[in-house]
């Protein structure tokens, strides 16, 4: 396993560290970014831990590659801002069409470059969606069709399996956003992807170790642990 270190829009005002994890095995190619949006703080931890834990040993991967960008919007994080533009509604909307933000642009190529065959896109949200089915915290969301969806109920399954506080579950939720990562991914890509919600309302601790372990979980699921 070597863990290599980049910099995403190195000549420009958006620079951004990314980690590229690869093995010696044959296998999928998953990307897994956070920080789309400059506020989500504890979905920024999880994947930083995640590409340091790599780095380190601690974490390993024995198939396949993964690319890591844990803090997206930079510029955003450093006012602690969800970012204007939103980010996550700039990434290309159809196959021949462009991200409108040099940024989506970049990461999207990324992605691209290395034919990603998962996206998983971290994020925070508010609420609880056990408690309610309009809010969006806690939730793993994929566009209507998805065949990741198997893997989704999966982990979402094993997730709930740990959480003893039942209004705490996650659930899946299938939505088309145009100019998101998920769905630009998804439709132009043809990549599996998902959107990671944690309600930003727990405890910063929790909302890093239920990050952790989904992203996990997944990997699990598509066999590169
Ligand atoms: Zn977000």
């Amino acid at each position: 396993m070597l863990v290599t270190r980049h910099v995403l829009a190195a000549s420009s005002a958006y620079a951004t560290p990314y980690y590229i994890v690869r093995t010696m095995n044959p296998g999928p190619v998953i990307m897994i970014t956070s920080g789309i949006h400059g506020n989500e703080t504890a979905s920024m931890a999880a994947a930083q831990k995640l590409a340091d834990d790599c780095a380190t040993g601690r974490r390993v991967i024995h198939r396949g590659t993964l690319i890591i960008v844990p803090r997206v919007n930079q510029q955003a994080y450093a006012k602690k801002i969800r970012g204007k533009p939103d980010l996550n509604r700039t990434f290309p909307r159809r196959s021949s069409g462009k991200a409108k933000h040099p940024l989506a642009a970049a990461v999207f190529q990324l992605a691209r470059k290395h034919e990603a065959d998962w996206w998983l896109d971290l994020h925070e949200a508010n609420g609880l969606s056990q408690l309610s089915p309009r809010v969006l915290g806690q939730t793993l969301i994929t566009n209507p069709g998805s065949s990741s969806v198997p893997i989704c109920r999966s982990v979402i399954e094993r997730m709930n399996r740990s959480i003893s506080m039942r209004k705490h579950h996650f659930n899946l939720k299938r939505h088309e956003l145009p100019g998101s990562a998920r769905t630009a991914a998804s439709k132009v890509l043809k990549a599996k992807s998902v959107t990671v919600e944690t309600c930003w309302s727990l405890k910063r601790a929790v909302r890093i170790k239920y990050q952790t372990e989904i992203v996990h979980h997944f990997l699990r699921e598509i066999g590169m642990l």
